[in-house]
């Protein structure tokens, strides 16, 4: 792995058991300041988390590799390893952005899909992909346990957690409203620029599916149970039947599943978030009217070929701007992946109504597009009922744990 005695200062090591699991981490850190016994430390609540959410680790081994230097390029999952790539930061600033999270949902991939997968996927075929529907499942109950399972373990406030959907439910309004979750992981390829949404939409959809378990089972069974089934079911080598998989899920559990599924994952009928939150005793409000001291960008930003691309034009009849724009320039700054931020802090202190001015690059030509930003809307918001029913109260708590 090490080549270069240069590199060998910045390189470090650690390594702990959780469970049954030996897990092993190696950082090399450009400036020598994130260590992997820092890392180690701060993110070993997490791995206990993911232990008992798991009810057992179910690999005997596992390597976390981070790399970081000068530009954050994301994360991904290998079988027992997965590979972070981060701008390098002080470990304090990196755990008040999302590198928990991070962790958390790489990490509960050896579940999902590396336990429970569909026949598309095992062997995969890189040359002539085929997306399983199941894209949803492997990434959307992904995210959502990733959160979950640390609002479980009281890593994370319950304030925190309805944060992070209202979160999701904000970006994910950016994105089109027409394709289902199971559209999203059909044509994965054929929609580059909605992509995202699956892990925007598909935790919150997971979120509803497991508390509509929980509300069918009198608080005895949820996603995490059910998850938990099936991966002793199937496993590393058996896999699902890619077509049947909803049917089974459906009789694995209750016939209304099957309505579920056909509204919220197979068509993209609006989510019953009020509904369902109501059942937790947990107040949920889609809108409450705007905020006139705040604005919102408007549309929304994605990323294709490693350049940023307008995502989400609200309106193509107030605007020239449309769907996969570069976005070239914010006033003078050039926008790249490492200095989005930069380049957008420029609107730090306009109002509502301010107009901004854009370079956009369409078929390789620049032109500019004076934006106003419009006033920030009071969207998703979420209430814990002080006193709720005992009925609600009740499945509020086994929303809260880990059932046995
Ligand atoms: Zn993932």
């Amino acid at each position: 792995m090490v080549d270069s005695p240069f590199l060998l200062g910045n390189l470090s090591e650690a390594q702990t058991q959780i469970g049954k699991c030996h897990i092993k981490l190696y950082t090399y850190s450009k400036t020598g300041l994130l260590k992997s016994s820092g890392i180690l430390s701060s993110v070993t609540d997490i791995l206990n988390a993911e232990d008992k959410f798991m009810d057992g680790l179910p690999v005997d081994h596992y390597t976390f590799l981070f790399d970081f230097s000068n530009i954050s390029n994301g994360a991904w999952e290998h079988s027992y390893s997965s590979e972070y790539v981060l701008k390098e930061l002080p470990l304090e600033e990196l755990l008040k952005g999302s590198f928990l999270t991070y962790i958390a949902h790489e990490f509960f991939h050896i579940l999902t899909p590396l336990h429970i997968h569909s026949q598309l996927i095992e062997p995969f075929n890189f040359v002539h992909p085929v997306m399983s529907q199941h894209l949803w499942f492997y990434e959307g109950t992904t995210e959502w346990a990733a959160w979950i399972l640390q609002l479980r373990a009281g890593i994370m406030s319950l304030d925190d957690y309805l944060k992070g959907i209202k979160m999701q439910l904000i970006t994910s309004e950016y994105f089109r409203k027409d394709l289902s979750l199971r559209d999203l992981s059909i044509n994965a390829y054929k929609y580059p620029d909605q992509y995202q949404n699956i892990y925007l939409k598909g935790p919150v959809t997971a979120a509803l599916l497991d508390i509509y378990l929980l509300k069918l089972s009198d608080g005895k069974k949820g996603l995490r149970e059910l998850i938990l089934q099936l991966s002793k079911k199937y496993g590393v080598h058996k896999t699902f039947d890619e077509d049947k998989f909803f049917d089974e899920i459906v009789s694995m559990t209750y016939p209304e599943i099957k309505i579920f599924f056909d509204k919220y994952i197979i068509h993209a009928d609006p989510l019953p978030l009020k509904e369902y939150f109501s059942w937790l005793g947990i107040d949920y409000e889609a809108s409450k009217g705007i905020d006139s001291s705040r604005f919102d960008l408007g549309f929304g930003v994605s990323v294709a070929n490693n350049r940023i691309i307008v995502a989400n034009v609200p309106d193509t009849s107030i605007t020239e701007m449309r769907n996969g724009d570069i976005i070239n320039k914010v006033y003078n700054i050039t926008v790249t992946l490492e200095n989005v931020q930069a380049a957008f802090m420029q609107l730090h202190g306009k109002k509502p109504g301010d107009e901004i001015k854009l370079v956009l690059t369409r078929n390789g030509k620049d032109f500019d597009v004076l934006w106003k930003l419009p006033y920030a809307q009071k969207k998703h918001y979420f209430e814990v009922v002080k006193s709720p029913t005992p009925e609600q109260l009740a499945l509020r708590n086994a929303w809260m744990q880990n059932l046995p």
